[in-house]
């Protein structure tokens, strides 16, 4: 069975609600969908979800939130009536204007978009819906309670063999909405195939899977047909976005596997996401390769560092205090590095290097700015000869200076810092070294 989440780009109108609908009769496995709100038709258009926090907002301004309500209206009208089905949100959606209108809370509004979406794609369909307030609950502080959610949500779930589940929100035990950050009917979507003990999570969206660098920087990189949840984690954190980064937990603690599909071009296989690679034919040294600029090293140096005890743990302090969180700390005989985000830096750089002197009398500290990180990822990185050694040649031969480099401890990455200019050529070269066949 499957759980298949359609994302705001997947919704944006009634030919493409036909095309969920199709999706859906392709497969009968396909038996619980996840929906997020109708999101833009054309570049500049506006998302539901932004029409309903910009109507939030005007109340809350003491405004007039009626442009935003006859756009939200006009839009769902619109679905309804190519559906053949139309008015058939109305009265909610005027119950949802008055509750705005009325100062309901920023969340609620939020939800609405999905919630109204949910509705309207199940009573086109005849399909049960079943309100995510019900079924997926937060702390009153706005955390997921992921343990209720989970019995909720099964319990829910098996009492329809079939049903809509608006994504995005749940509700605290108090029926308060809440919402998950932008982006959360991902992590609905993963909550309801855990709960149901899917044998796969698909995520439709409007890209076929994941590319293996940034096409704004690698015009026809390719897509990655595998990918492990460890790959997964180190290509978003280095920014790679698909799919929301929370969205990864639930299905991957219950073994579930993921599926990036493209709803334009549902033939397409798309990326799969797994917990291991042993079932393919062929592990790529290098999977994915992904870059990040804006980054500062502290660069603490003190002849015999090695032997002074609580030297590292006096820095830390300090970084703490000041609220910096480091990404990577590279340490030597007589250096230690903190690598940070420069924005981290801003309004405390000079007491980041007082308070260093001061606590660890180093010989020379400072700062270097503008470096960029790039990580290549995968599994097969340390399995192959010579991979290492291949990935330098490629850089160094670009010209580019490597500035500093570490292996992640879980031996599916390397990073290097290179100076930001050099980040695009960096990811070409070793897209080059690599992938490009
Ligand atoms: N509609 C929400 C957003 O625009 C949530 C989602 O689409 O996943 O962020």
């Amino acid at each position: 069975m499957i759980v298949a989440k359609f994302g705001g780009s997947s919704l944006a109108d009634a030919p493409r609600f036909r095309q969920v609908r199709d999706i859906l009769a392709a497969d009968p496995e396909r038996r619980y969908v996840v929906l997020s709100a109708p999101g833009k038709r054309f570049d500049d258009d506006v998302k539901i979800t932004d029409l309903l926090l910009l109507a939030h907002q005007d109340v809350a301004n003491g405004g007039n939130p009626e442009s935003r309500f006859d756009a939200i209206r006009k839009r769902y009208e619109e679905i309804s009536e190519g559906l053949g089905v139309p008015g058939c949100v109305c009265s909610e959606m005027d119950a949802v204007f008055q509750a705005i209108q009325g100062g309901a809370s920023r969340d609620f509004a939020a939800s609405r978009g999905e919630y109204l979406c949910g509705l309207l794609f199940s009573r086109w369909l005849s399909l049960p819906f079943l309100d995510a307030a019900e079924a997926v609950r937060f702390h009153e502080d706005g955390r997921l309670d992921d343990l209720t959610t989970g019995e909720l949500l099964h319990e829910a779930l098996l009492r329809h063999p079939t049903a809509v589940l608006p994504g995005f929100y749940g509700a605290d035990s108090q029926g308060a909405i809440h919402v998950f950050s932008r982006g959360g009917s991902d992590v609905s979507g993963a909550l309801a195939a855990a709960a149901a003990d899917a044998d796969l999570y698909e995520n439709w969206t409007d890209v076929t899977g994941f590319r293996s660098a940034d096409p704004r920087i690698v015009p026809d990189a390719s897509y990655i047909s595998f990918l492990t949840y460890r790959e997964l984690r180190e290509l978003s954190y280095m920014g790679a976005t698909v799919l929301h980064e929370e969205a990864v937990f639930p299905v991957r603690r219950a073994g579930i596997p993921t599926s990036i599909r493209n709803t334009r071009d549902p033939l397409h296989p798309g990326t799969i996401i797994q917990s291991s690679n042993r079932y393919q034919a062929k592990v790529p040294a290098v999977t994915g390769i992904a870059g990040k600029p804006g980054f500062s090293v502290i660069v603490i140096e003190k002849a015999r560092m090695n032997d002074e005890v609580g030297f590292g743990r006096k820095v830390l302090s300090i970084l703490e205090e000041l609220r910096i969180s480091f990404e990577h700390l590279p340490t030597g005989i007589d250096a230690l590095c903190a690598m940070v985000p420069t924005r981290s830096l801003e309004g405390v750089r000079e007491q980041v290097l007082a308070r260093i002197e001061d606590a660890v009398h180093p010989d020379h500290v400072s700062v270097q700015d503008g470096i960029a990180l790039v990580a290549c990822v995968g599994a097969g990185l340390f399995k192959q000869h010579g991979t290492i050694a291949r990935l330098f040649t490629a850089v160094s031969e670009q010209g580019i200076v490597i500035r500093t480099m570490f292996q992640a401890p879980s031996e599916l990455s390397i990073i290097i810092g290179v100076n930001e200019a050099d980040l695009s050529p960096a990811v070409r070269s070793i897209y080059d070294a690599f992938i490009r066949n």
